[in-house]
């Protein structure tokens, strides 16, 4: 795999050979040094971008062709790119293999939904004339990651912005640059046109104000903190710039008393613990009826006692080391702060070592006894502990679940389906999955209401959002 930036079809060091280093946060080995760009970098890829879009726009055809090859290659390189996951992120390799087959579903999805963007000519008449819509390429477009998906987060925005005829600028995560050097890597490989696939990472605020400033961009997608999206929204506001953000979320899980408990148990183990507990549609509160909060529990407590922590690179590890030392910290102070306001550790190491440097393994917990003043019920605690809090009545879970200011996910476990569609009406949340922990899938579009942001990706949604809607009114 070749290390570097990417720029109007070439691979780059920095303007002033400064590099940085990238680090597996399992056993803190270097895993390569990367060029350290900045704005001046960002502002090239841009122009590229908008050179590479200046009289082209690919055809419907000639994108498809793109898209399934990127999807193929993925799938054909499935495994030595799930070691790139796993090496720069530190998730198990089992979810790092179904990260990259997640990957490939956007760029799939989106190659057979382009049928979407033919131009639609409106069945009335009026005027004097027909009118068509057509959805053309947006421009250039900024898309910017966090760590937590390295390659999906990239290939969600990258899949539909392609799919739009949109030229991109890539600015993953400097935690973890390597898989989208993969995902690059396989666009020059399959020879999409130069400057219509760009890479730069390094200093990220200089990178997003010139993203948010320069005139050719007209849209940013952004998953990353709400302090970030919010500062992104700001800058690119008086540029008058299309902003998608898909932000922070703190997902309530409701288990009703009319649940089944053993499905319920195994779907809040599959949504709890992926990557360790640190992305956005992790169940993050478990709301549980007081009528069955002691047997469900008990169904909860040895499959989260069973849990191993390792090195993702060994196959029988189902959870990997948290990002970094400042993560790990936040989830101790939760931890501890849930421990003195009256929670009690159901499961858990009595006190966690404090990793030096590298080695972040945080041990799944369990907490029962929350209450609302707790540290954990108001901010994404973003690790693995599962921190659960009674409720009595159905209103109250509701109350509960929406008493935040994020609205991404959320989680309902019930037998009773009247149940099920009252509740999920009063939810204040973009995804909401029933009986199951699933989170989002290419085929439907996703993201959040309230602070966990706007704009959508995945389904017809996810593409749209690339486009500009342009009508042609026509006098024959
Ligand atoms: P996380 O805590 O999940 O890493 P961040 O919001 O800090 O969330 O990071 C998400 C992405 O946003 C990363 O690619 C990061 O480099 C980038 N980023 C951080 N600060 C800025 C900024 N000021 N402008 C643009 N991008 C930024």
């Amino acid at each position: 795999m070749t290390v570097g930036g990417y720029i109007n079809g070439q691979w780059i060091e920095a303007n002033d050979r400064d590099r940085f280093e990238v680090v597996n946060p399992a056993i803190g080995e270097l895993l390569a040094q990367v060029p350290f760009m900045g704005a001046e970098e960002a502002t090239l890829a841009i122009e590229s971008g908008r050179a590479a879009m200046d009289g082209f726009v690919p055809d419907l055809q000639t994108r498809k062709q793109w898209l399934n090859g990127i999807a193929e290659h993925l799938l054909a390189g499935s495994e030595s790119l799930a070691q790139t996951i796993t090496q720069e992120q530190g998730k198990p390799i089992k979810e790092s293999r179904a990260e990259v087959e997640y990957a490939a579903s956007f760029f799939f999805d989106v190659a057979q939904r382009l049928a979407i963007l033919n131009p639609k000519e409106l069945p009335q008449p009026a005027r004097g004339c027909t009118w068509t819509v057509h959805h053309r390429p947006a421009g250039v477009v900024g898309l910017i990651t966090p760590w937590n998906f390295p390659l999906a987060m990239l290939a969600k925005k990258l899949a539909s912005a392609l799919g739009a005829g949109c030229a991109s600028v890539l600015k993953p995560s400097e935690l973890t640059p390597l898989s989208a050097m993969a995902l690059v890597g396989i666009c020059d490989h399959l020879g999409v046109p130069r400057g219509f696939v760009n890479l730069v990472f390094g200093d990220a605020k200089a990178i997003g104000e010139v993203l948010c400033t320069h005139p050719a961009v007209r849209i940013i997608s952004f998953t990353g903190s709400t302090q970030v999206g919010k500062l992104l929204a700001t800058q690119a506001g008086p540029h008058v710039k299309r902003v998608a953000l898909e932000l922070g979320g703190s997902a309530p899980f409701i288990v009703f008393d009319d649940a089944d408990l053993d499905l319920s148990a195994e779907a809040l183990i599959q949504s709890k613990f992926r990557a360790a507990g640190q992305t956005c549609v992790c169940a993050d509160r478990i709301l549980v009826d007081a009528r069955v909060h002691d047997a469900f529990v008990a169904k909860v407590r040895p499959r989260v006692a069973a849990l191993r922590c390792g090195n993702g690179m060994q196959e029988a590890a189902d959870l990997g080391p948290l990002i970094n030392l400042e993560g790990w910290n936040k989830v101790d102070r939760h931890v501890r702060d849930a421990l003195r306001h009256g929670a009690t550790r159901v499961v858990g190491d009595e006190v966690p070592q404090p990793p030096i440097d590298s080695a972040t393994f945080y041990p799944p917990t369990l907490l029962t006894g929350i209450t609302k003043e707790m540290m954990i019920c108001r901010e994404e605690t973003f690790g693995p502990v599962l921190a659960v809090r009674r409720f009595e009545t159905e209103a109250e879970a509701v109350h509960i679940a929406n008493e935040t200011e994020y609205g991404l996910a959320a989680y309902i476990m019930s037998g009773n389906e009247s149940r099920v569609v009252r509740v999920t009406a009063k939810l204040v949340f973009g995804h909401v999955a029933v009986n199951s922990g699933t989170g989002p899938a290419a085929h439907a579009p996703f993201g959040g209401m309230k602070h966990s942001g706007y704009g959508r990706e995945g389904g017809d949604e996810g593409l749209l959002e690339f486009t500009e809607p342009q009508v042609v009114a026509l006098r024959r």
